[in-house]
């Protein structure tokens, strides 16, 4: 009998292991590539998880169907893909830029209520055209401790190592939208998946904050003035561009390596079941 029992206990302490330790990865990440996490297979972290996917295949097949392939949760080659169908539901009516200056982006902020500051000469300035805008980049500025958006300067005339515009949009404390760039700008960096998340693919958001406490706990730090317009603003850049939801993802989520960026400083879940509301 106790033999049998430790024959038991070898067995579960050798076999529970997430099935690669590339998919150790965090909950909200996992999440957001379709997958599902399980806990106490990975070391690390409590919100690093075992991300695994119920729904693999070729990537090319994914699409063919209408999903959305997201790379890293499935066994096997590249190609191998976590194929997201929930994810594919769009806001209807929207329609995915090509190869254009977002020229539209103050209209579609004012139409949802919003109140817009235009940064003289945005409509022109970029780092040449958006190729698409298949993504969402919600970031924060980790700038000054007050005033509304003194990060604008930074972030339309960039820093000495890196031009601006840094972003299309900037987000005060207020809830006022600062639109800065109708053009790519540089705030993404090298992304999970740059034909989706790369600056040109993808709308860059920066809202004034310093970034403090830099874990998921930040909301409560935010002023919900600005928290409700974060919401509501990219809600209404979702449905004027038909961005699904699980193409929303924090920069801390989407830069490599993992690691790499810790903002926005609140849960990401969280942000996406209030775009899904
Ligand atoms: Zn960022």
């Amino acid at each position: 009998m106790i033999a049998c029992v430790a024959l038991i206990y070898v067995r579960l302490s050798f076999g529970e292991e997430c099935w690669s330790k590339n998919a150790c990865i965090e909950t909200s990440l996992c999440a957001a590539k379709g997958g599902i996490s399980q806990p106490n297979l990975c070391s690390g972290g409590i919100t690093t998880r075992c991300c695994s996917c119920a729904n693999c295949m070729d990537a090319s097949l994914c699409v063919s169907r209408g999903g959305v392939p997201s790379t890293g949760i499935c066994p096997g080659s590249s190609t191998q893909q976590c194929c997201n169908m929930a994810s594919t539901s769009v806001p209807t009516g929207g329609k995915t830029p090509v190869n254009r200056m977002l020229t539209d982006l103050a209209d579609i902020l004012r139409g949802a209520g919003l109140t817009v500051i235009e940064s003289e000469g945005w409509k022109t300035r970029g780092h040449g055209i958006m190729t698409s805008v298949k993504g969402i980049l919600v970031h924060h500025t980790a700038g000054p401790a007050t005033g509304d958006f003194p990060s604008l300067k930074v972030v339309r005339d960039g820093r000495t190592d890196l031009a601006g515009p840094l972003s299309q949009l900037g987000l005060g404390r207020s809830g006022t939208w600062y639109v800065i760039a109708a053009g790519r700008s540089y705030h993404a960096g090298a992304t999970i998946d740059d034909s989706v998340f790369g600056n040109a693919n993808a709308i860059g958001i920066e809202a004034e904050a310093t970034g403090s406490p830099s874990t998921n706990t930040g909301h409560a730090y935010w002023p919900e003035v600005q928290y409700q317009s974060y919401i509501r603003g990219v809600k209404a850049l979702q449905a004027a561009y038909a961005v699904p939801t699980s193409r929303v993802l924090g920069h801390k989520e989407a830069a490599v390596p993992l690691g790499r960026k810790p903002d926005p400083n609140f849960s990401m879940d969280e942000f996406r079941a209030a775009l899904a509301k």
